[in-house]
């Protein structure tokens, strides 16, 4: 095993209600979070107690991680955000409500490039005062990537992304990814597969498998409560041996309790292996890559050494 080379542990904290499938996206129940609470008045809170068990599981095994953050979530949710403020894990941007900017089937900007940069400044510039620490890292909502995103990126003071998901299955960016490395790279804005020494900003992307010339999606989160810790050592080692990666999951991957709206049939297997499963499962994982998880951050500047 290459032990040297080290795994990005990404958590995103959103509630069920970010979700694509419900607010936020055009194939969403609710158009946004404000459309939501119009409808649902009440405390929908799945994450408060599953984040604050992730953050154990971290501190047994002496990891620190990076928590991708909505604006949303440090408004309305204060004990994650006491606990986070109190630890040394990194703080990186989730835009503020999980609003998708890119049309899923059209790859059109779903916002103005203009409204779009006021969100993510503003969504930064909350946690960096919050926390009370630099925000350098982004993930877009959904990781729906455009390239116009590249520019704004760099121009809003941020030195990495890591949205960009290069598998056989889908492509949610706005342009054909001709090979994505599973290992940090420059990103190219007039095309996000390809490395750009000229570059300010670094692309961690998320990570795949290929076999039998399929690339299998490596990431985390949905992929991993439905594959599981066999399939994921493996593929992780395999994506270690030639150099840094990522792998992320969502406190709600941890929650028992099921998403309390019954239409969202369009994804039956969505909520598959919550719960208990997976957090036993990922408490294994963690021992079993103790020494290569680590943040975002360290990922990165190993990426400009
Ligand atoms: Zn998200």
């Amino acid at each position: 095993m290459t032990l040297e080379n080290k795994i990005a542990l990404s958590i995103d904290v959103e509630d069920w209600y970010h979700t694509p499938l419900v607010t936020g996206s055009p194939f969403a129940k609710y158009k946004n979070t404000q459309q939501f609470f119009e409808k649902w008045k009440g405390d929908y809170d799945m994450i408060t107690t599953s984040t604050l068990r992730l953050l154990d599981l971290l501190d047994k095994q002496g990891i620190t991680a990076t928590f991708f953050i909505l604006g949303d979530v440090v408004k309305r949710y204060k004990e994650i955000v006491e606990k986070l403020k109190n630890s040394s894990h990194e703080i990186a941007c989730h835009g503020q409500d999980h609003q998708i900017a890119l049309d899923p089937n059209s790859k059109k900007p779903l916002i103005s490039v203009k409204d779009w940069m006021v969100e993510v400044k503003n969504s930064k510039a909350l946690l960096e005062d919050t926390f009370q620490r630099p925000v350098i890292g982004y993930r877009a909502p959904g990781a729906y990537f455009g390239k116009w995103m590249v520019q704004g990126l760099e121009t809003l003071g941020f030195s990495y992304d890591s949205s960009i998901a290069y598998n056989s299955f889908y492509n949610k960016t706005d342009c054909k990814l001709a090979s994505v490395p599973t290992f940090p790279y420059r990103l190219n804005r007039d095309d996000l597969s390809s490395d750009n020494p000229n570059s300010n900003l670094v692309e961690l992307p998320w990570s795949y498998l290929k076999l039998f010339n399929i690339r299998f999606p490596v990431g985390g989160a949905f992929f991993y409560r439905l594959l599981g810790n066999r399939y994921f050592k493996f593929a992780l080692n395999s994506c270690l041996r030639k150099g840094d990666t990522m792998f992320y999951l969502h406190p709600y991957d941890l929650t028992a309790e099921k998403i309390p709206i019954g239409n969202l049939r369009s994804r039956p297997f969505f909520w598959i292996n919550q719960g208990k499963t997976t957090e036993m499962r990922f408490e294994k994982l963690l021992i079993s890559f103790k020494d290569s998880f680590t943040t975002c951050e360290e990922v990165y500047n190993r990426s400009v050494k």
